[in-house]
């Protein structure tokens, strides 16, 4: 049945061309406080498609034949504007590494406007990168193109993953220098999500003491995101009950695919529970709880074992926000909520990473004593999990290709044998396990490294290697042949590249 209705659906599907994409722009008609009205600025050379992702144009009902047209650089690299859009910057203010900073907002990220799919869905287009905003502070209002494919390519392997997040249409390049630490060439990323609203976004209105402009925010976020809970009486707690356990299951997904954000400021929290804000995020490659992916990060507060506080964390700070809207028992019974909303969904995942469906309780030590082993013996997160898949449960089975990931080569036949105990427990075969396990434990990840390889391309203006790393991505569960090395560990030089907010 419902193979039959999505034909349907496809068939009666008209696709748009730029011209006709359908806007409505419901956040330009919020009061003037929220944002500043302003037209993107054209770089100073002419923009030129970089990548273009046909699955973000599916989501817009985007004819795809539109990447070729020489207008689609000129709308998504910031010189055209077509009927329908309305651009403005956002205003929002956040938490930087703990501090309260009063005025944040898009200083060089452009809102389009919001289009409206077939399917009633509304996605926010947003340029990353397209020039000076009233709220660029110090900064130039620029991306370069290093930071926009590593938004581009990992904003769609998270997708891929299955995990909530933001997605990208398309990169738009020019030959426009920008200074960083040295200087690069500028580009633009086109963000979509069905919202970029984020925890700084209540944080402004409540530190200005705007609170008719707070309850304006959150009847506009519950009317368009939780329309679900309009009609209810405690419409506000709702919401925020809800952000809790999702922004805890968001987090308890990254840590399950060895991901880090890297800077879970406020300002870069979704009130939809998506992953927002890709900068100097990283998957670890070698196992290790400390991972710090930000090199500005120098405390790691932002360190992969520190997301869950400071979900937490931030979470709190918008129950500050929210005062005056609910009460603060209502705030506080939802923050209790969060740690065991978390703790559930980790183990859970865990457990299905182990191929593990019933949960029993030794299996939490079975987990972490293999991340203790995997950290000792500095083994690869993503390729242990998937080479688990293999494990063979039959007593005497040797499973000689996991055990060389182990320096201690004792320590892991013990835990091999309780593994193996703990798998004859469970009905089921090798096989179908092997089966579910390598549909949660992916074999390609948007490793440092190949980024890098990626970009360095590009910088050459060698495009294919993006466009190769996203089909790749996009299906991180399947083997696809001919790209095994795709799914190798990084070489010695790309180990410890560099990452930082600056870009
Ligand atoms: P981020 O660390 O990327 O989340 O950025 C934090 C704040 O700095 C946001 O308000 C950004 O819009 C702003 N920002 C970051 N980079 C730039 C830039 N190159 N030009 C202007 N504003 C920027
Ligand atoms: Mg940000």
């Amino acid at each position: 049945m419902a193979e039959i209705e999505e034909v349907v659906i496809h068939k009666s599907m008209r696709l748009h061309t730029l011209e006709e994409l359908p806007f409505d722009n419901s956040y330009a008609r919020l009061p003037d406080a929220f944002y500043a009205k302003l037209s993107p600025t054209p770089f100073s050379d002419p923009p030129y498609l970089v990548s273009f992702n046909s699955a973000a144009a599916a989501l817009i009902d985007l004819d795809p034949e539109e990447a070729k047209r020489p207008e689609f650089a000129g709308v998504f690299g910031g010189s055209l504007l077509v009927p329908g859009m309305e651009p403005l910057a956002m205003l929002y203010s956040g938490h930087q590494f703990g501090v309260y900073v009063p005025q944040l907002g898009d200083g060089r990220a452009i809102l389009l406007g919001e289009v409206r799919n077939e399917r009633g869905e509304r996605w926010d287009l947003q340029l990353k990168g397209a020039g000076l905003t009233p709220f660029s502070r110090d900064g130039d209002g620029r991306a370069v193109l290093r930071s926009t494919i590593r938004e581009y390519l990992c904003s769609e392997a998270m997708h891929g993953l299955g995990i909530p997040t933001s997605r990208t249409l398309c990169i738009v390049g020019s030959d426009h220098q920008v200074y960083r630490e040295q200087v690069e060439t500028g580009a633009i990323v086109l963000r979509m999500a069905p919202s970029h609203i984020r925890f700084g976004t209540f944080e402004v209105f409540y530190y200005r003491k705007q609170h008719e402009q707070l309850k304006v925010l959150a009847d506009y976020v519950i009317a368009h995101h939780y329309p679900h809970l309009i009609d209810a009486v405690d419409k506000y707690a709702r919401f925020f009950d809800e952000l809790v356990e999702r922004t805890a299951k968001l987090i308890a997904q990254w840590q399950a695919v060895g991901w880090a954000h890297g800077v879970m400021n406020t300002d870069n929290m979704s009130i939809l529970g998506i992953t927002l804000d890709y900068g100097p995020f990283g998957f670890m490659d070698d196992y290790d709880p400390g991972f710090i992916c930000n090199h500005s990060d120098h405390n790691g507060r932002y360190a992969f074992n520190q997301q869950p506080y400071i979900g937490l964390w931030n979470l709190s700070c918008l129950a500050q926000a929210l005062l005056p809207l609910v009460t603060k028992e209502e705030l506080k019974a939802a923050l209790d909520c969060y740690t065991p909303l978390h703790q559930t969904r980790y183990s859970e995942l865990m457990r299905l990473k182990l191929g593990l469906e019933d949960a029993q309780p030794e299996d939490e030590s079975l987990v972490n004593d293999l991340l203790a082993l995997m950290c000792q013996s500095q083994a690869d997160y993503t390729n242990v999990f998937r080479a688990l898949g293999d494990f063979q449960s039959l007593q005497g089975a040797q499973n000689e290709g996991i055990r060389d990931f182990f320096v201690d080569r004792g320590t892991f036949e013990k835990w091999a044998a309780r593994y193996s105990n703990r798998l004859r427990k469970h009905r089921s075969s090798d096989a179908d396990r092997r089966e579910r396990m390598n549909r949660i434990n992916p074999k390609y990840v948007l490793r440092n490294y190949l980024a890098q390889i990626a970009i360095e391309k590009a910088q050459e203006k060698e495009f294919s290697k993006i466009d190769r790393l996203l089909a790749l991505l996009q299906n991180p569960y399947s083997e696809q042949p001919g790209m095994n090395d795709y799914a190798a560990p990084p070489p010695n030089w790309g180990k410890q590249l560099a990452v930082s907010c600056s870009s």
